[in-house]
């Protein structure tokens, strides 16, 4: 077994520089966070624990030539928030650990870009009372950057959303708009220049996803939803999760889809391709009763019927899109796949 080794003065830095960057989150279930061996959490009286896990590796999950070090920090945290957001859960903390490239820990053009890391992080998990509770720093292997984010929330016992509830007859609705990540990030990949520096947030849903955790909290306060799901690898995946869990099939209208004005841009082929298969959109996919009292919007964010579930057919597909010329066909699940250096997507 290796010996282990005392941490070299970069990685001393490191630790300092997170530990006065904090963020300013906090969160009364927290009751003890950085700064000791472990963090200590005490969940509200009739709440369970829900927690879901996300690497961001380099090259996998981002480049660094094309996304800014706030973006990295920002969808680092975002995925996981996304993930509680479809269960309804709140989230309480966020622990991480990150490895960085020993050219990096050794010379401030790299602790530069760590700090812009954690700003884009903490700005979110401000936004959303998430402090950063703890986590590991080391040493890359490699000259990669690797990132590894444990999300840790709550909700009321046994209600959680799941993707199995959805009955026969349930509507289908999805939060805010489709495509608009898929649409952004082939522009990341197209542009020859550096890409222009960020100035509204909103206007960026593959740099800056917003997790939708106001609409699932909803959802599970007001006993909407049957079953729920975040879109991250494309409606088409995603729906096929939540169908199959329920076992049940959807038939999605394709005049309903909500799509996101980056992807308006494209040919209508791409903008439904990018709506129905663009990962990453980290909106709310959920089922509801016909009878169910769905709000139009939840803070801002519009809430859309796309479809119905149904009983499955045996020779039915799971996904049926209804064109606007009354013809039908079946789609299949067809979710971005991770990149990799022969393929210039990511996710
Ligand atoms: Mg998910």
């Amino acid at each position: 077994m290796e010996k282990p080794q005392s941490k070299p003065l970069g990685e001393l830095e490191l630790i300092d520089r997170i530990r006065r960057g904090s963020n300013r989150a906090r969160n009364p279930s927290v009751a003890l966070g950085i700064g000791d061996d472990c963090a200590i959490l005490r969940p509200a009286a009739g709440y369970e624990i829900l927690v879901t896990t996300d690497f961001s590796l380099e090259g996998r999950h981002f480049r660094r030539d094309r996304h800014p070090p706030e973006s990295v920090g920002h969808r680092c945290l975002a995925r996981g928030l996304s993930d509680l957001a479809a269960m309804g859960a709140t989230p309480l903390a966020a622990f991480l650990s990150l490895a960085l490239p020993s050219a990096m820990l050794s010379r401030r053009r790299g602790l530069d870009w760590v700090d812009r890391f954690f700003a884009g992080l903490h700005h979110l998990g401000d936004l959303h009372n998430v402090p950063l509770a703890g986590g590991d720093t080391s040493e890359s292997p490699s000259d990669l950057i690797l990132a590894d984010i444990v999300l840790i929330g709550s909700a009321p016992r046994g209600r959680s959303l799941r993707r199995s509830g959805a009955r026969p007859g349930d509507a289908l609705y999805v939060t805010g708009s489709l495509g608009g990540a898929a649409a952004e990030l082939a522009s990341l990949f197209t542009r020859r220049k550096p890409n222009p520096p960020v100035a509204n947030l909103a206007d960026h849903p593959h740099l800056f996803p917003e997790p939708r955790l106001a609409v699932g909290q909803t959802l599970l306060r007001r006993r909407i939803a049957t079953a729920a799901i975040d879109v991250s690898d494309g409606i088409s995946t995603d729906l096929t999760h939540l169908c199959q869990a329920s076992k049940l099939r959807a038939e999605i209208d394709q005049t309903a889809l909500p799509i996101h004005p980056l992807a308006k841009q494209l040919t209508p082929e791409q903008a439904l391709k990018a709506a129905l298969h663009g990962g990453e959109d980290y909106e709310l996919l959920f089922a509801a009763p016909p009878a169910a009292r769905v709000p139009r919007s939840v803070g801002g964010v519009p809430i859309t019927r796309i479809g119905t579930l149904q009983r499955p057919g045996s020779k039915k597909p799971i996904i049926t899109l209804a064109h606007p010329d009354g013809t039908r066909t079946a789609i299949q699940p067809g979710g971005w796949e991770h990149f990799s250096a022969s393929r210039k997507t990511v996710r």
